[in-house]
């Protein structure tokens, strides 16, 4: 079930709504970022994984939404992090007693038999300014941004030439802004392009938390489609982009792009300031 994407990186993409778990090979066994989205496919992902003779020894949750912060028994107890805001953000919502119930209902109804949440969210935050995954294997840089989610890291695997997006680039997803907890979402959103574009942009693979994997041509087009979106967010235009209009991967991808230009305009009317 697993697909090389470079020497040592291979990823499995999951039925719902193209979610990319990543994983990569280590000297001891390897690194899982973002699992997984159904039990069962955790599951044959562990199997797949035992089989190559190739344990878990360390995961990653990219940010603090429910699908990126999977884990399944029998994919073992290695240490799982994430940055220490992301870690924060998991744990004030399981230290809430009615945490788990408010994730559940996140979960579309659909698949929500199928998703574990046993084991949801117990990662580890990494200290601030650690700029690296502490494991045996390729280096794997941290670069931590506000966008999308508090504690968002993109993870650059330099020597492999990969560039793990999380939630950004996608070809079938907007930009999703943070408009819960950030004073600016769309300056936020626009310096982390900025910041991923002088840092990842050498890089010749891409894999996003949904959607395709992009080779060299897509690491800038990406970020120059999702700049124009933000942009037209900012100013309030239609904007000319595949993914809301009539040929969408996703039918509520439209409704979502809605819905963020009214939160807008109603910070903008509280504040009182244009965007
Ligand atoms: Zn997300």
């Amino acid at each position: 079930m697993l697909r090389q994407v470079a020497e040592g990186v291979l990823t499995h993409e999951s039925e719902f709504c193209q979610s990319n778990a990543v994983v990569v090979q280590g000297r001891a066994g390897v690194l899982l970022i973002d699992p997984g989205v159904h039990g069962y496919e955790m599951a044959a992902l562990a199997n797949d994984l035992r089989e190559l003779g190739q344990p878990v020894v360390a995961g990653f949750s990219t940010h603090p939404h429910w699908d990126h912060l999977l884990w399944h028994a029998r994919l073992g107890a290695a240490p799982r992090y994430g940055t220490a805001r992301c870690a924060a953000t998991a744990r004030d919502w399981l230290s809430d007693p009615r945490g788990k119930a408010r994730i559940a209902e996140l979960i579309p109804p659909d698949i929500a038999e199928q998703v574990p949440l046993d084991l949801l969210g117990l990662i580890t935050g990494l200290p601030a300014g650690m700029t690296q995954i502490p494991w045996d294997g390729p280096q794997v840089r941290i670069i931590e941004h506000q966008a999308h989610a508090p504690g968002h890291a993109a993870l650059l695997i330099d020597e492999r030439g990969v560039h793990v997006a999380g939630d950004m680039l996608s070809d079938a997803l907007i930009p999703l802004l943070d408009l819960n907890d950030t004073a600016d979402p769309i300056e936020d959103y626009l310096a982390t392009l900025r910041l991923l574009e002088g840092a990842a942009g050498d890089l010749d693979v891409l894999v996003p938390g949904h959607g395709s994997i992009g080779g060299a041509d897509q690491v800038h087009a990406r970020i120059d489609q999702d700049r124009a979106y933000v942009h037209a967010l900012r100013d309030a235009h239609v904007p000319s982009d595949p993914r809301v209009g009539p040929s969408a991967t996703y039918d509520w991808v439209p409704g979502v792009h809605a819905r963020q230009l009214q939160r807008l305009a109603r910070r903008s009317e509280r504040d009182g300031t244009p965007g």
